[in-house]
């Protein structure tokens, strides 16, 4: 309830300092707001700075909106999809205006949807190029494109002096009146627990629950998962709003692939092919169960999204999942092709690096070599009979440029035939969650007959728009169509008192 002092005083106050939080503070502010962000960690970024930094986005309306009423079905309502699909046409010119004001441009990345569904052909995804002027994030390593948007953000956070930034401030919970709206938050700083009040509105910007081992275990299906995030998306924002009436949505969805777990290491790591898939782009390994079985297309069309719910599978018998792990398989040509996995990191205290010829981790036990596949099959525990047979049909299909059993296309195969032969133990891995609160098209947090809760907003991977299949490049474009539709209206409400 309304408590009988305040610390601090906003008209919007906002959760998480990731794309869509700075954007929702841009758009407040500039709308006449006073808006404060509150980050719970010592640095600012989430997963978003992280990010390849693709926004999907579309040239037509309808084919837009009919391509992603197939990716989301019946999981989100009609009228935020249109919303969304109005907001994807207008994202290249609004980011070619956003960028070129701190003086970057766009370029575009894909052409196409990630699949081939009614309306792909006039998507693509775009990024924001880097300059001179993009001088990096310190305690960030492996930085993509993710990290040049996050500067132009942050830029134009630097632009509006008056939005206040704190750090090492988390959000404790929600503070509501008598009638169930929002009036405030309780904010943790220097070890105080301050009452913030929010004159307008609170946006609950989070991000996803990946490092929340409680949230994985009981909403997902797969377990033993480990996320790339930083270690603050903890699910804080869904929870809260959860404790005032708000729903949730999308909870076992999941942006993830396969890749490493390194003991000590509390962020997983990538393979490094991301993105829209590359057809001729030769892919080292195949992938194979503790059998020694293959088990799926190791490169599907979004090669870090769906690959998860091929290791899902969860075998009764032996009451186990007998994907997790499961090991990728390569020989001393797909040693030499590239680094087997990419560290990105945003976390001050933790570095992390990966040779580029694989060599320093074999030498460090990560990735297993032996002089034949049968000794391979003997380190990894599994019958060397069926290596053997997994590997040559591999090869059979490799000459015959058909892969048969999976359909990996023609041009990502390579052959496992020159000794030495590696393996490498792979986990599932989480991009980001897309579960979490439930929001209209105004992204007002509703509850669970829909009816939202006053003064209550969120954007960003607290609650996606993706129910059943992730659009690639679109939870970016998520964070700045969503956070700024959140922080419109947010400034928008007429002040409590
Ligand atoms: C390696 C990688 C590559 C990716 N590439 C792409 C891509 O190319 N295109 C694309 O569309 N998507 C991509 N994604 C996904 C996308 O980046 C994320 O979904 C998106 O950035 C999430 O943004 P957000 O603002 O919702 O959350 P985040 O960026 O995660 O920010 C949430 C912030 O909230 C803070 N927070 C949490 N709890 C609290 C609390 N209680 N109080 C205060 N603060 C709190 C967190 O510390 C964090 O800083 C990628 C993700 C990764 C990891």
């Amino acid at each position: 309830l309304v408590p009988d002092h305040w610390d601090l005083e906003y008209d919007v106050v906002i959760a998480g300092y990731g794309y869509s939080g700075g954007i929702a503070a841009i758009v407040a502010h500039d709308d006449g707001a006073s808006a404060a962000i509150f980050e719970k960690m010592p640095r600012f970024g989430g997963n978003s700075i992280l990010s390849g930094g693709s926004c999907a986005v579309g040239t037509e309306y309808e084919p837009t909106l009919q391509y992603l009423l197939r990716t989301c079905g019946d999981a989100t309502d009609r009228e935020i999809l249109e919303v969304f699909a109005q907001g994807m046409i207008e994202f290249h010119g609004w980011l070619d205006e956003f960028a070129g004001e701190v003086e970057f441009g766009t370029v575009i990345d894909y052409r196409g949807g990630t699949y081939p569904f009614p309306g792909t052909e006039q998507l693509y995804s775009i990024h924001v190029t880097r300059n001179e002027r993009y001088r990096g994030f310190p305690w960030v390593k492996g930085p993509r494109a993710g990290a040049t948007l996050f500067w132009v953000l942050v830029e134009q956070v630097k632009r509006r002096p008056a939005i206040q930034v704190s750090l090492n401030s988390p959000v404790l919970e929600l503070i509501t009146d008598a009638s169930g709206a929002v009036v405030g938050a309780v904010v943790e700083r220097e070890g105080e627990r301050l009452n913030v009040r929010a004159n307008r509105a609170v946006i609950l910007c989070t991000g996803g629950f990946e490092h929340d081992l409680r949230l994985r275990e009981h909403f997902l299906e797969i377990q033993h998962t480990i996320a790339m995030s930083p270690l603050g998306n903890t699910g804080d924002g869904m929870r809260m709003g959860q404790k005032v009436g708000g729903a949730i949505w999308h909870m076992w969805h999941l942006h993830g692939g396969y890749g490493f777990r390194i003991e000590g290491l509390p962020f997983a790591l990538r393979h490094p092919f991301n993105g829209y898939r590359d057809e001729n782009r030769k892919m080292p390994w195949i992938a194979i169960d503790r059998y020694g079985r293959r088990f799926m297309n190791e490169y599907p069309p979004a090669v870090q999204d769906t690959p998860i719910r091929a290791l899902s599978y969860y075998d009764p018998d032996i009451q186990d999942y007998p994907r997790i792990p499961c090991y990728l398989v390569f020989d001393e040509e797909g040693r030499k092709v590239e680094s087997v996995a990419r560290p990105a990191i945003n976390d001050e205290t933790i570095t992390f690096e990966w040779s580029r010829d694989n060599l320093a981790e074999v030498e460090k036990g990560y990735i297993k070599r032996a002089d034949s596949i049968e000794v391979l099959a003997e380190r990894l525990g599994m019958e060397a009979e069926t290596l053997r047979e997994t590997v040559d049909r591999w090869n059979a299909s490799v000459g015959a440029g058909r892969d048969r059993d999976y359909h990996r296309p023609r041009g990502t195969m390579m052959p496992l035939t020159t000794p030495p032969f590696y393996a490498i133990d792979a986990w599932p891995i989480i991009t980001n969650t897309q579960g979490g609160l439930v929001h209209n098209a105004r992204q007002q947090v509703v509850d669970s007959f829909g009816k939202p809760i006053p003064r209550l907003y969120k954007a960003g991977e607290n609650g996606s728009i993706f129910g059943r299949l992730y659009m690639l490049s679109a939870n970016n474009t998520e964070c700045f169509i969503g956070g700024r539709i959140a922080g419109r209206n947010a400034a928008a409400e007429a002040p409590w008192c």
